[in-house]
């Protein structure tokens, strides 16, 4: 497991709610911060913003298919798990 300092995990479980601006001005700027120190985190966080602006996109009007829903996630999964 890559454990890059204190603050890892805190800011991996806050990420999706600092994605969708809906953490707490002190968590977000935790967040922030940790981010620019820490590369991995700040990777894994990319793969996941960009991957959310895709499913906006492409879903914007549409509901996602489940199977595609189930498909993402795996790969979400899949590359958490090889990142640790
Ligand atoms: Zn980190």
């Amino acid at each position: 497991m890559i454990n890059c300092g204190p603050g890892c995990e805190q800011t991996l479980r806050e990420v999706e709610r600092w994605l969708d601006g809906e953490c707490d001005a002190a968590v977000h700027v935790e967040v922030e911060t940790h981010l620019t120190s820490c590369n991995p985190c700040m990777q894994r966080v990319e793969f996941r913003r960009r991957l959310k602006v895709v499913i906006q996109t492409k879903c914007a009007g549409d509901a996602i298919p489940d199977e595609l829903q189930d498909k993402l996630k795996g790969l979400i999964r899949s590359i958490e798990a090889a990142g640790d």
